[in-house]
């Protein structure tokens, strides 16, 4: 018989298919959809990642935006560190959580009170709640292509919201999970005038206010109009998912560059500084309804936890920098900038969808700005495109559906490399 030699990042893949599903604990990763052995990690510094057989990829997904300063960041170690010696879980309330809300309320104007959870998904399920307990109404309206989490009541996304033939895309969500959510198409301004017959029944309306989870995807100035003026109208809450957009271009979120007024937002990813952390806030007469305050009840063991606070804070304090996202954007800039005029240039195809630091290259099409342009690129030379850059050293999010990341470590010397092999990748393919 033949013998294949695996690498030792193949024989560990090997190895954790036999005792996690899929070999992986978030589907994405297993690269299932690429046709290739995923990345199995053996550690990160600054601006690269390394796998099991030591070989170094320049990080475009960086721990799916979590990770903004680079990797182990010498100021989130040593605030790690400190913490690590004081204990790295209390259950009670401690002057890191203190300290930290009081930098993000202070600097962040739309908030007024917040509430820390250890995920995205606990995010927005628990501003759903919250905003359903505080209206007293029950359905919300969320947009094909936009992904908050896991939880059950979010995992619609066929367009047919009115219809009996809106299916939950996950087994295991039952139709009386999903009955009350509402999926439109996204950017989509006249969509809301299908609601007319349940305008009264709505609690919320969440999105991302710069979708990222289907790549990047701008919304148009007519769409979030119109998504505020019905949800005005209607005395709708409006929840701005910025677990994935928040402190990426701005201290803020999304909702600043687009002057969105939302009732709630989210916040995750980056302000956990690469530990699980997350919150949502608002004005303090909504938030207040939550336990102990009022009658909406969340909760959480690990909430607050010191040494996610304590990353929070090193995290903030870079981020607060001045010229901090502006030197940001000239990195963003100087690899974007000879790609975008690439591809008009050389006639390759494809289309390059941009905000601040975050990109997406989609193959074939020529603009994208809904779920049903994303799902029709050519995903056959996207994963040759990705298997190209794959091998020489360039890790992008692994999937067609997924936005890339810079952060501040990546360096000029990595960024013309890359902008290099993209520009041959594209025209390869
Ligand atoms: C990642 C993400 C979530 C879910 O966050 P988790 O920490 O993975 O649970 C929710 N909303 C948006 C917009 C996200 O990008």
């Amino acid at each position: 018989m033949p013998q294949t030699l695996f690498t030792r990042s193949q024989n560990a893949f090997l190895t954790a298919k036999t005792l996690m599903p899929g070999g992986v604990n978030s589907p994405v990763r297993a690269c299932k959809a690429l046709g290739m052995s995923p990345l199995v990690v053996e550690k990160a510094s600054g601006s690269f990642i390394f796998d099991l057989d030591e070989k170094g990829y320049i990080d475009y997904c960086m721990s799916w935006g979590a990770i903004i300063l680079g990797h182990a960041d010498p100021l989130i170690n040593k605030a790690l560190n400190d913490q690590m010696n004081k204990g790295s879980s209390y259950g009670a309330l401690c002057e890191q959580e203190i300290k930290l809300a009081k930098t993000l309320v202070t600097h962040i104007p739309h908030l007024e009170k917040i509430r820390f959870v250890s995920s995205g998904t606990e995010a927005t399920m628990s501003a759903l709640r919250l905003a359903r307990g505080y209206t007293g109404k029950s359905k919300i309206i969320k947009f094909a292509g936009n992904y908050h989490g896991h939880h059950d009541a979010l995992l619609k996304e066929s367009g047919s919201f009115l219809g009996e033939a809106s299916l939950p895309c996950s087994l295991g969500v039952s139709q009386g999970f999903i009955q009350d959510t509402l999926v439109l198409p996204y950017n989509d301004p006249h969509a809301f005038e299908a609601l007319a017959p349940l305008q009264n029944e709505i609690a919320a309306c969440i999105f991302e206010p710069v979708c990222g989870n289907m790549g990047v995807v701008l919304p148009t100035f007519e769409f979030l109009q119109a998504l505020c003026n019905f949800c005005k109208a209607y005395q709708i809450l409006i929840i701005v998912d910025e677990v994935m957009t928040g402190f990426r271009t701005n201290f803020c979120g999304a909702a600043k560059d687009f002057s969105i007024e939302g009732d709630l937002y989210c916040y995750g990813k980056i302000i956990g500084g690469g530990l699980p952390s997350a919150f949502f806030g608002g004005k303090a007469h909504i938030m207040d309804h939550l336990a102990p305050e009022g009658g909406v009840f969340q909760a959480g063991t690990l909430s607050g936890n010191p040494l996610a606070m304590s990353a929070g804070l090193a995290v903030t304090s870079s981020m607060l920098e001045p010229d901090f996202y502006k030197r940001l954007q000239q990195k963003a800039d100087r690899l974007l900038e000879p790609i975008e005029e690439a591809i008009l240039s050389e006639d390759l195809n494809c289309t390059l969808n941009r905000y601040g630091s975050m990109f997406t290259v989609f193959f074939g099409l020529d603009s994208v700005t809904s779920y049903s342009d994303v799902k029709k690129q050519d995903q056959t030379r996207f994963n040759e495109f990705y298997k190209f850059l794959f091998e020489k050293g360039v890790y992008l999010s692994p999937s067609a559906y997924e936005a890339n990341f810079m952060s501040m470590a990546h360096s000029d010397e990595d960024l013309d490399y890359t902008k290099d092999i993209i520009i041959e990748g594209l025209i390869r393919f």
